[in-house]
């Protein structure tokens, strides 16, 4: 089976956790910290704050900056369904915002300005399938409104310069399908000493003191500042962190060259498939997402797919067409987001995969078309 993600995870990460186990101390202590500073430093900023989850980690980041009843932030409904549950788990109103084109599936910046209104408080931007959005252009329409301006970067680990650089924060996520994996675990670069200060009371029930502080004897007593939430990282989580860190750039290069490849060969077998994006285009290539043509049957795509043991997935089901969002926020349009969202398929990307692995895939794919659509099946040489 040609898995759509797979985890590189090896003797390197045993060691690790094995030291964890061997120190005695599982909780946020130094290792947690060491990971903080060394992934603000990859990314080009000061500090991070280290989480549970990337949800847990935007749920932090729009308690720090307040964000609550009566408040709206634009969002797009093409991200995983997080992106607005936790605008609606903080008592705001996510206002969805569709994409630009097939071709570039990001929010796009004309419609969102054109939802702004007197309410709205924040913009969360998604970098979808790792594809930097551009976050200058963005900043500037926060501040043209006074906004602020946040990132999903879920999908961005590694992708230094630009990410978390001129937001207010940035959210990643290091879960178990994600380029940089911890199991569960999340982390925020969040710009200012102020807004990092309150948000690690936000991550530890707003406690003054950590727990290594009291075990270490500096001090006994706390104070309880914030009504805060438990969403810290542990030390395994920060072990494994520090050890796949290091293996990132290397990673993530593999998979931006894995992804010039797939566009190589459908552009010559498949050319009526459209992939997302310029090749120029800075990525982290998280995901290798592809738009199939018009009139090609999804299901029976997948099916075929599938029964060639290659394994593929849809990114995403929009999100206001979900049960809970219709019935909440009522039936609303978002046309570019629909079509994409039908057509699109996502094809096996990670560092363990191959040059021959992606043949395959194509070559299946050209196949499953073939089949699905009653063209012949085309041939991959490769
Ligand atoms: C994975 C993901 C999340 C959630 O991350 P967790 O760490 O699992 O909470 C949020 N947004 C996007 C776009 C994601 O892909």
């Amino acid at each position: 089976m040609i898995e759509l993600g797979a985890p590189v995870l090896g003797e390197p990460e045993k060691r690790a956790l094995a030291e964890v186990v061997d120190s005695g101390w599982l909780a946020m202590g130094e290792r947690v910290r060491s990971f903080e500073q060394a992934f603000a430093r990859m990314h080009g900023v000061e500090d991070a704050v280290a989480v549970s989850s990337a949800t847990a980690a935007l749920q932090v980041v729009l308690a720090t900056f307040g964000i609550g009843p009566g408040d709206e932030v634009l969002v797009p409904s093409l991200s995983f369904v997080a992106t607005a549950n936790v605008v609606v788990a903080a008592g705001a109103t996510p206002v969805f915002v569709d994409i630009e084109a097939p071709e570039r599936p990001h929010m796009s910046i004309e419609e969102a300005r054109a939802r702004i209104t007197s309410s709205t408080r924040a913009i969360l931007i998604m970098h979808y399938a790792g594809y930097t959005m551009d976050v200058p252009a963005w900043r500037r329409l926060a501040d043209e409104y006074g906004l602020f301006l946040f990132e999903d970067a879920a999908h961005a680990a590694g992708a230094t310069g630009a990410v978390g650089v001129y937001s207010d924060a940035a959210a990643f996520s290091f879960f178990a399908n994600k380029n940089l994996t911890t199991g569960e675990g999340g982390m925020v670069l969040v710009r200012g000493d102020a807004p990092r200060a309150r948000m690690r009371l936000m991550r530890a029930h707003g406690m003054t003191t950590g727990t290594l502080d009291r075990v270490h004897g500096r001090t006994t007593a706390y104070d309880v500042v914030e009504c805060g939430t438990n969403c810290r990282m542990d030390e395994l989580r920060g072990a494994l962190g520090l050890v796949q860190l290091q293996r990132l750039p290397e990673w993530n290069e593999c998979r931006r060259g894995l992804s010039t490849r797939y566009r190589e060969l459908l552009a010559e077998m498949l050319p009526e498939v459209l992939v997302p994006f310029d090749r120029p285009d800075p990525t982290v290539a998280h995901l290798f997402p592809v738009l199939l043509p018009p009139g090609a049957d999804r299901r029976s795509v997948v099916a075929a797919m599938t029964g060639s043991r290659v394994q593929t997935s849809v990114h995403y089901a929009p999100i206001h067409r979900f049960d809970f969002y219709r019935r909440r926020f009522g039936a609303l349009s978002l046309p570019r987001t629909e079509r994409f969202a039908d057509g699109e398929l996502t094809l096996p990307l990670h560092p363990r995969l191959t040059e021959a692995d992606v043949s395959r895939v194509v070559a299946t794919l050209a196949e499953a078309l073939g089949r699905t659509t009653g063209r012949p099946s085309r041939e991959v040489a490769s």
